[in-house]
């Protein structure tokens, strides 16, 4: 898998460089990053689900495993046996049965947010299953984008960032 950087976002200013000859735009109910992807799960986002009645061990796969170099990010979600997607992705209408409650890493794909010295880095991952990534009817990822889009997420960021430096 390729990632490009798309955008940078000053986490002080919040003022956004972008790649300007990128464009996204989700195509609703496609579902194939549910089918293809292997996304893992934070505390954060177990407890998410919990809250809609599920069980923990319905849907978290505890053999798998994710790390970012030593860091244990968490385990993965489990996959249905049949269709090999996504245990949330029901199988008929392709939609996703805990939208409103979906790990983080489901809410940010194709991005990867990446912090560094004062910016937070917006990479796309260039999967070639994903028919949004430079949509002829796709939006520019600026400034805009983000944060109507992933406001919380930088400003969750933003707080870290403010702490480390008082
Ligand atoms: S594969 Fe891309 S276009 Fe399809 S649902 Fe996922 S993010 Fe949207």
């Amino acid at each position: 898998m390729e990632k490009r950087l798309v955008a940078k976002i000053n986490l002080k200013t919040l003022e956004v460089d972008y790649d300007q000859n990128f464009r996204f735009r989700c195509v609703e109910e496609c579902g194939r990053c549910c089918e293809s992807l292997e996304i893992p799960l934070r505390d954060e986002d177990i407890e998410k689900i919990e809250e809609l009645g599920y069980n923990a061990w319905e849907f978290v796969d505890y053999e798998k495993l994710f790390y970012r170099r030593d860091k244990f990010l968490g385990y993965g979600i489990k996959k249905n046996p049949v269709t090999e997607a996504c245990v949330f992705l029901d199988p008929g209408t392709k939609k996703c049965k805990i939208y409103s409650h979906r790990p983080l890493a489901c809410r940010l794909y194709p991005f990867i947010f990446v912090r560094s010295e004062g910016y937070l880095e917006v990479y796309v991952k260039e999967d070639d299953f994903c028919p949004g990534i430079n949509h002829p009817d796709g939006l520019p990822v600026d400034r805009k984008f983000l944060l109507s889009n992933y406001g919380d997420v930088v400003r969750e960021y933003r707080k870290k960032t403010v702490k480390e430096t008082e």
